[in-house]
């Protein structure tokens, strides 16, 4: 595995062999490990896998975690080598972005009305303005994206879509702890008796998803009572069932769906969600 910080070095490496990019901030985990291995499944023997390592601080609003973010840069090489990693591109932030600059990609507003966009005003700017920057410099065949972040997922999708972007954008299967949690990041700043409460989120969306009732507010009431006994460390910032592709929320669930949600435990705000089959046709797992 080569190990690349720099801008000029990771364009000198465009081999011409397909590459299969997995973008990540880094502190890695299970999740992310295979997500890096189906990386390296796609990518073949002939491709090129390439994982980058940023924590983008456009992505982070005014007190949020940006500073504090674990960072873990030993780990993260290991995992990536044993994971089967060409390229580990791991810039700072100054060989990202110019000094004072401004410009930046701005995110299809239609995706962004509902879960994390009125919670984190910019953030999604700040995504895509670091994914298209790295896929200008790494030139990526295709990209990995969890569908933990679906919202990010959509965005995504939508930004390559707009500006013509040749890179298959494909989205990976949520992996979780045994107990349900999503993994993630941010898990590690749970206290324990805060983790003990984290995985009322998956119960509470796949209670919907189990539930045949058309209408989203009933389905969402029954999760909303569930996460509020079941975890009153949290507190619910969005508990939403929108459409798969527009992000628009559903009041009937009549097309393919999902149900998302963000709860804050102290400092660690947690996102989930769960893909939902229209009702009275079976789930479609998530
Ligand atoms: P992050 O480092 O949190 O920005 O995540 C980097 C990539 O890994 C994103 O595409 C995430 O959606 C994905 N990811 C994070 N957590 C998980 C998980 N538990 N399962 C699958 N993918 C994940």
């Amino acid at each position: 595995m080569i190990i690349i910080d720099n801008t000029e070095g990771i364009r000198r490496h465009s081999s011409g062999k397909p590459r299969v990019l997995v973008p990540t901030m880094g502190a890695l985990h299970p999740g992310h490990d295979r997500l890096i291995r189906k990386g390296r499944s796609l990518a073949g023997k002939e491709g090129q896998l390439v994982v980058s390592v940023f924590v983008n601080p456009t992505q982070f609003g005014d007190g949020e975690d940006f500073e504090s973010y674990p960072r873990t840069p030993g780990e993260d090489q290991s995992l990536c080598s044993t994971a089967g990693t060409d390229i580990l591109f791991q810039p700072t932030v100054e060989q990202l972005y110019s000094e004072g600059e401004e410009a930046g990609i701005k995110a299809d507003t239609r995706l962004t009305g509902t879960l994390c966009g009125p919670d984190r005003p910019g953030h999604f700017d700040g995504v895509c303005t670091v994914v298209e920057k790295l896929f200008s410099l790494i030139e990526p065949d295709i990209a990995l994206f969890g569908k933990k972040d679906y919202q990010q997922l959509a965005v995504i999708r939508q930004m390559t879509r707009d500006l013509k972007l040749p890179v298959r954008v494909i989205g990976a299967e949520t992996i979780r702890e045994e107990d349900g949690l999503a993994m993630s990041s941010r898990n590690r700043y749970l206290s324990a008796q805060q983790r003990a409460q984290a995985p009322a989120l998956f119960k509470a969306l796949k209670s919907i998803s189990e539930n045949n009732t058309p209408e989203s507010a009933a389905r969402i009431k029954t999760a909303r009572n569930m996460i509020t006994s079941e975890a009153p460390l949290g507190k619910i910032s969005y508990l939403q069932i929108v459409d798969r592709q527009t992000m628009q929320e559903l009041s009937t669930v009549d097309r393919p769906a999902i149900a998302a949600t963000a709860v804050h435990f102290g400092n660690a705000r947690l996102i989930d969600n769960i893909e939902i089959a229209p009702a009275n046709q079976p789930n479609a797992g998530g």
